[in-house]
């Protein structure tokens, strides 16, 4: 009995775990839309374990503090719009046939660490080849540095449509490609791709509802699925419940996606004001990706850049991201953050914040879409998205306070994530 009672001594003795003392300058509120000043955060493992007034300071000699005092501290940042196996580069269209899957995995690696050091801990990888599935294990596992992933695995689009892994190849290299590949033509393909997503253990279904910019194809805006099809796609994931991201520049094809039941409408280019009511009717959100937008109109600029029949849909579809962006704010749908990151550098996501703020959205309310609003879409509201008690312990740290000078979010000077701290300047 003795021995008993001296083991459990001893278990308990280690079981002391080290708590982490984050003495916060400023602390962005997120569900409130305040910034508090003076704030500790007491972190234990992986979760919040206290959120104080004043700076407290630790019980047991183990614990640590951290001096956040001159700087402001948030949330860890949610980017629902990234594509985390490539990186544009005028060498990209080739390198769909000299990269093996191995060569995507490793440089996957690089853009997650990116991504992570620059504040964002969460993000939806919104279509790849599948390596995405893997990376996120990967980083769930503790093999390698990265943002927690909600990834779609491979997109689904239509023959020849946006996400036709084969479109723009000669003959003998286009083959069929079929719904295990993403390519649906009719109900009974559109709810195999969905399982067959689900059986590859993706978290989320993608879909490029119209003709896309960077696609070897014409039209950048074209309708690519039928009402029905959307339709059929939407109720299946539901059933396996996933939401539904969509890719669409062209309005039709939008007008169609929203009807049908996705949860989110991606670009939304050229969102008439009658698609904008029918999102505020069906509460679906507007992901912008501005600086995508942006990027491709900048880098249209340069010969050789892009393949010639992107070109022009670059230059023209780039650049009117933002305006529609301003309209839809303005006319009241509901809006999350996203940057379409891998168009342009990782780790450059913060950019979007200023893009937002520039064109009219207050600071505080680009930070809770990128915070509070996506962590709602990603069924997470309980967890992530706000520094508060019993949530996980994402939290970053920026050298000004962000209501202020929205830019001071493309320079985050700390992060940590489930507790662990993977940066700090
Ligand atoms: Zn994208």
């Amino acid at each position: 009995m003795k021995k008993l009672f001296y083991f459990l001594l001893f278990i308990g003795y280690t079981a002391i775990s080290q708590n982490t003392y984050m003495h916060c300058g400023k602390l962005v509120d997120t569900k409130n839309g305040n910034v508090l000043t003076n704030q500790t955060i007491v972190v234990s493992e992986n979760k919040i374990l206290l959120v104080e007034n004043g700076f407290l300071q630790p019980e047991n000699e183990a614990d640590i503090i951290i001096d956040l005092k001159d700087k402001t501290v948030l949330p860890g940042l949610i980017d629902m719009h990234v594509h985390l196996e490539q990186e544009s580069n005028p060498k990209k269209y080739l390198e769909r046939f000299t990269d093996n899957e191995a060569d995507v995995a490793f440089k996957s690696t690089v853009f997650a660490k990116a991504t992570l050091m620059a504040g964002f801990t969460t993000v939806r990888d919104l279509g790849g080849s599948g390596v995405n599935i893997s990376l996120r294990n990967a980083i769930n596992r503790g093999d390698v540095i990265g943002p927690r992933i909600f990834t779609a695995g491979k997109s689904i689009a239509t023959t020849g449509g946006h996400a036709d892994p084969t479109n723009g190849m000669k003959k003998e290299l286009m083959g069929d490609p079929g719904p295990k590949e993403g390519v649906v033509n009719g109900i009974e393909d559109a709810r195999k791709a969905v399982r067959q997503r689900y059986k590859d253990g993706a978290d989320v279904i993608k879909i490029t509802a119209t003709g896309g910019v960077l696609s070897v194809a014409k039209s950048g805006q074209n309708p690519q699925f039928t009402l029905e099809e959307i339709e059929e796609i939407c109720k299946t994931a539901k059933d396996y419940g996933m939401t539904i991201a969509a890719h669409a520049h062209g309005d039709e094809g939008m007008k169609r996606a929203v009807i049908g039941g996705v949860t989110t409408i991606e670009h939304g280019t050229l969102m008439s004001d009658e698609t904008m009511e029918l999102m505020k009717k069906h509460g679906t959100y507007y992901v912008p990706t501005i600086t995508a937008g942006k990027e491709v109109a900048e880098k249209a600029k340069i010969k050789g850049f892009y393949p010639e029949l992107v070109v022009p849909k670059a230059l023209e579809i780039g650049p009117k991201i933002q305006e529609t962006f301003a309209k839809a704010y303005k006319k009241g749908v509901k809006i999350a953050f996203g940057t379409d990151a891998g168009v342009f550098k990782h780790g450059e996501n913060g950019k979007e914040f200023g893009y937002m703020v520039e064109v009219g959205m207050p600071a505080m309310e680009a930070i809770q879409t990128a915070t509070i609003i996506s962590a709602k879409i990603l069924n997470a509201e309980n967890e992530l998205g706000e520094i508060k008690v019993g949530f996980i312990a994402d939290i970053i740290a920026v050298n000004d306070n962000p209501i202020e000078n929205i830019k001071t979010l493309e320079d985050v000077i700390f992060v940590m994530k489930e507790g662990v701290v993977y940066k700090r300047n």
